[in-house]
């Protein structure tokens, strides 16, 4: 019996300018301009379709002052994927640059980890730092999710379907995971946050928002371990990616590619 191999794919939906040095734990050394991406991403098999993280909303791009490029719904439906209908969705941790729109996802069942919820609901949330990182509205909408039965919160490694895991590491958020895809080409690793660019596992620096540092370590490795020598890495913020892979969707610049 083989695993089932899924497509993988990245989703951009919005951007920002930033500096080389905001981007990593004490700063760096050469201060020039290093953009940042924000992304959603997908593994689809003839079976199931997999969302991972889901975004933010136009209102909360314009109250933080980002370059919004599309809706992640609309995003979605650019590479063929109908929101409404898709059951599954994996949210690696409650930024508020991962978990918007989640009423966008009517029918979906979501896979978070039991630590992040418990960070975000419990004594710390409210903590100037922590506070900036989520939106109410996100955390209030998971919550009630929660009570009416659609979320599965997981502690460790679980599965979500077939050929897809999800690793809770933790590190940069109290609870974040990343996800494993079986794909033709080997395992594919969405590090989302664990790894923002190529550059912060590349020369283990972790990057500058941190809630336990061995842990934002201990990711790295998890990470590496997790893709083996075929080392497909996928970063949660790296504009490289859209270099990297072939473009399945754009507009004057390009939105999705396939990892794999
Ligand atoms: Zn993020």
């Amino acid at each position: 019996v083989t695993s089932p191999t899924y497509q993988v794919f990245a989703v951009r939906y919005a951007r920002r300018d930033a500096c080389r040095a905001q981007h990593f734990l004490g700063g760096d050394a050469h201060d020039e301009p290093m953009p940042m991406d924000y992304f959603l991403w997908a593994a689809v098999s003839a079976e199931h379709t997999v969302v991972v993280d889901t975004g933010f909303t136009a209102a909360v791009a314009a109250r933080r002052g980002r370059e919004y490029l599309q809706c992640p719904v609309e995003g979605l439906a650019a590479i063929g994927i109908n929101a409404d209908q898709v059951s599954h969705v994996i949210l690696t941790h409650m930024h508020y640059d991962h978990i918007g729109n989640l009423d966008r996802f009517p029918t979906a069942n979501f896979t978070v980890q039991s630590s992040e919820m418990a960070f975000w609901t419990g004594p710390y949330a409210s903590r100037g730092h922590f506070r900036t990182l989520i939106e109410l509205d996100d955390v209030l909408g998971l919550v009630q999710l929660s009570l009416g039965g659609r979320v599965r919160m997981v502690s460790g490694s679980a599965q979500v379907v077939p050929g897809v895991q999800v690793h809770e590491v933790g590190g940069h958020s109290p609870g974040l995971q990343v996800v494993s895809v079986n794909t033709a080409a080997g395992p594919v690793v969405l590090a989302s946050d664990a790894t923002h660019f190529y550059a912060n596992i590349d020369t283990d620096r972790p990057f500058s928002i941190v809630a336990d540092l061995a842990d934002m370590y201990r990711a790295f490795d998890v990470v590496r371990t997790l893709a083996g020598h075929n080392a497909l890495v996928i970063p949660g913020h790296d504009p490289e990616v859209m270099r990297r892979f072939p473009t399945v969707a754009s507009n004057t610049e390009p939105l999705a590619v396939r990892i794999a």
